[in-house]
């Protein structure tokens, strides 16, 4: 008899509760965020591993191949949990043009190759993501390419303001004057230029770009200056550039910032920095990574995660970290 009674009110509180919820959800709206937080809580309950590639790119971006809805329907099949498209943002440098303005002869920047029409990724993006809410959390991101072109920056400023994107990764792609994407390795004589020369140029921009005046999540493809490049050792290694990496690597930690692995990288551990770089990151305390492909066609995504995650439980880390929305997610792996 006491044993039914106890039933009977546990089915009351229980039905209570879901009646109170159900008017409390009437009443506002869920933000993204508040799924995602849904998700973490599941996913620390056992419920099973929660997949992230928050590093992808789509049609929108100028080097992207695979449209938006494709990569979605890929992702979906691959069981993922969040995808975050990164489409770029970025002013690249192609070189100084003189163009006559008002009857004047100036000197110009072409800036505009790889600047993602915003309107249309995030209108199309924003349909998507409530259309595939139910299925997986996907967040509409940016990369920006950092320049220290202060006007520049303000763009960069200007489409966050517009358009708030849910998470910002910040990139270097290139120095104030070449790209690292192979520009840079060759001199007009057609010489190389000394590793220790270019890695340390690109170091010393990745440190300016921690400072950019518009705000960001993550710091994308820590060590890109190996992707492209030449030397046959290409590994921007820890004891070879300890000290500028180091530097980063510690205003990463005292900003709140999250250091990227980025797998778009066939050469050593197959990912950008390498194991060494996260394992001093750790050693220094830094906690907050997060796992990217960097696709640019839906073949790619996810591609090697289960390599970066093995390595990541190897030095000690136990989250991945997800941004959404300024709130960082923490995702056990
Ligand atoms: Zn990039
Ligand atoms: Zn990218």
């Amino acid at each position: 008899m006491t044993g039914q009674l106890y039933t009977k009110e546990i089915k009351k509180a229980i039905v209570a509760f879901w009646l109170k919820r159900k008017k409390s959800e009437k009443r506002r709206k869920r933000p993204a965020a508040t799924l995602a937080v849904f998700f973490e809580i599941c996913y620390n309950k056992g419920m099973g591993k929660i997949l992230t590639d928050l590093h992808v790119h789509t049609a929108f971006s100028a080097d992207g191949k695979s449209p938006m809805e494709e990569i979605l329907s890929a992702a979906k099949r691959k069981k993922f949990g969040y995808i975050g498209f990164s489409e770029h943002f970025d002013c690249r440098f192609r070189g100084r043009f003189r163009a006559l303005e008002n009857g004047e002869d100036v000197e110009k920047f072409a800036y505009e190759s790889a600047f993602t029409d915003a309107d249309r990724y995030f209108s199309r993006g924003r349909a998507l993501q409530k259309k595939y809410a139910k299925k997986l959390t996907v967040l509409l991101g940016a990369e920006m390419g950092f320049v220290e072109d202060l006007d520049m920056q303000e763009r960069y400023c200007a489409v966050i303001g517009e358009y708030r994107p849910d998470f910002v990764i910040n990139s270097v792609h290139k120095t104030a004057e070449k790209s690292f994407y192979k520009e840079i390795y060759k001199n007009p004589d057609g010489s190389v230029p000394p590793k220790a020369e270019v890695y340390g140029a690109y170091f010393e921009t990745v440190e300016k770009s921690l400072d950019a005046i518009y705000p960001y999540d993550i710091v994308g493809h820590l060590a890109y200056c190996a992707r492209y490049a030449p030397y046959e050792d290409r590994r921007a290694a820890y004891a070879d550039f300890k000290d500028p990496i180091d530097r980063i690597l510690k205003k990463i930690i005292a900003k709140g910032k999250i250091l990227e692995a980025n797998t778009s990288y066939p050469f050593g551990d197959g990912f950008l920095p390498d194991s060494e770089v996260f394992a001093r990151y750790y050693e220094l305390g830094g906690r907050k990574v997060s796992f990217g492909s960097d696709a640019h066609a839906k073949d790619r995504i996810g591609d090697k995660r289960e390599r970066v995650i093995e390595t990541f439980k190897e030095i000690g880390f136990t989250h991945l970290t997800v941004p959404v929305r300024g709130e960082h997610i923490l995702l056990e792996i």
